[in-house]
């Protein structure tokens, strides 16, 4: 049985957690982007028509606000789990599970670059058995 993935295939998950990583970062700077063009709008209104506007929008601004900085959290710390994949395969223990120390299959590994345990490991550890 395999014990460790090839230098080949690794190197085509590195491919693919990069070529994630390229993708998430663009999202997170077309959010950014549309939230200080939201600022900039708002302070260019004229003074006589802040307080209609500023009524108006202010409830769905602090929505989509908060919807925007939930996304990007969620988008950093996915971000952050590339980079760790990364290191992984840098120092070689990409793809082995933390728990039984076996290889973790390629299907789950390019779906979930992140993960460092099977599925059924994953489980048996949160049941305690471990
Ligand atoms: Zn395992």
């Amino acid at each position: 049985m395999k014990v460790k993935y090839t230098k080949a295939e690794l190197n085509r998950f590195k491919k693919m957690i990069l070529s994630k990583m390229e993708q998430v970062s663009r999202e997170v700077s077309d959010i950014q982007t549309g939230i200080n063009n939201s600022d900039s709008a708002k302070s260019g209104v004229s003074p006589d028509s802040i307080y209609s506007v500023h009524m108006a929008d202010a409830g769905t601004d602090s929505h989509e606000r908060e919807k925007n900085y939930l996304f990007m959290t969620r988008e950093n710390s996915y971000y952050q789990n590339l980079e760790a994949a990364l290191e992984r395969i840098t120092d070689g223990s990409f793809g082995i599970c933390k728990i039984c120390g076996e290889l973790i299959g390629e299907e789950r590994m390019m779906e979930v670059p992140n993960t460092t345990k099977h599925v059924d490991c994953k489980e048996r550890e949160k049941l305690g058995l471990v």
